[in-house]
């Protein structure tokens, strides 16, 4: 039997080549249309936020803290985009605390800041061997570190004049927040914002408040952010809010938006269907004029007549 002859003349080869370019280049040009739409979503929910809850105003002096997670990086980023364009003019410092954890790359933050022009001040301080010292072995140490280092870096503020403090804390963030509050301490409370430290002498603003961790995610990975992880210090994340945060990631699974959904709910509170009286005056609710106000202390004594 006769076999059959192939004869390669080249054509075919070349053809092929020439739908595999087009099919990358084509790709290529997928990926640059969507990284650039993601970075527009970006500058759009950081700008938006910044306008609805006043976190920046002409003159301010932000400091930007740093910690070399994707978080930080992304606002720092989108920050200095927004600085660019801004209606108001208003300084940006990146911040950085060393908390001295062991193999902390010190070098990366310097580094990466530097080759982008930013002002920046890395301060130092070693709270890994006061966490190290005081939380007993096997138990998270982040509550204990992160109150170190808010304390730190505010007295930095203070000191340097900062009229604003700026965390990388994204809508995510604030969502696991909302329902650590709910389970473990009976209150409808998240991170806000926009916010007066305790003693009145700070103003911190979460520019990210509006931002999908899955966002910054990607975005992160798009910018080639030099990350630093946080699990250095070899510390387990705090279990409660690993549980809420495998919650959440079953729920957006199950129905994917609901993350998004909680996130708007917690900018549309209405008082009057919740019940604190202390948001909302149901006392004067339809009141008649003339009728006396209830007397808790007869009402718990079953004699509603009692005055
Ligand atoms: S992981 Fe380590 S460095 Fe990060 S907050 Fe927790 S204790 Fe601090």
């Amino acid at each position: 039997m006769e076999l059959p002859v192939y004869i390669n003349d080249g054509h075919s080869d070349m053809a092929t080549a020439s739908a595999k370019r087009s099919a990358s280049a084509s790709h290529a040009a997928r990926a640059r249309h969507e990284q650039h739409k993601l970075a527009k979503r970006l500058r759009h929910q950081v700008g938006r936020a910044i306008a609805d809850y006043g976190m920046i105003e002409d003159g301010d002096k932000v400091m930007v803290c740093l910690s070399g997670g994707k978080d930080s990086y992304t606002m720092l980023d989108v920050l200095l985009q927004l600085q660019a364009k801004a209606p108001v003019r208003f300084e940006l410092v990146a911040v950085n605390l060393d908390q001295k954890q062991p193999g902390f790359p010190d070098h990366v933050l310097p580094d990466y800041l530097k080759s982008i022009g930013v002002a920046y001040t890395i301060l130092e301080q070693d709270t890994y061997s006061v966490v190290k010292r005081v939380i007993p072995e096997g138990r998270t140490m982040c509550s204990l570190c992160s109150r170190l280092r808010r304390g730190a870096l505010y007295e930095h503020a203070q000191r340097e004049g900062f009229s604003k403090i700026a965390l990388g804390h994204h809508r995510d963030d604030l969502v696991a927040t909302f329902f650590l509050n709910l389970f473990h301490h009976a209150k409808l409370a998240t991170m806000p914002p926009k916010l007066l430290s305790d003693d009145g002498r700070h103003v911190v603003i979460r520019p990210l408040a509006r931002v999908a961790e899955r966002d910054i995610e990607a975005y992160a990975a798009h910018r080639q952010f030099p990350i630093i992880p946080c699990s250095l210090c070899g510390s387990q994340e705090n279990l409660q809010r690993k549980q809420v945060k495998r919650m959440l990631e079953e729920w957006e699974r199950q129905a994917p938006g609901r993350i998004e959904q909680i996130a708007n709910a917690l900018t549309d509170v209405r008082p009057s269907q919740l019940a604190d009286p202390e948001l909302f005056d149901f006392l004067a609710l339809a009141r008649r004029g003339d009728a006396p106000l209830p007397d808790a202390h007869a009402w718990l004594g079953g004699d509603a007549q009692a005055s």
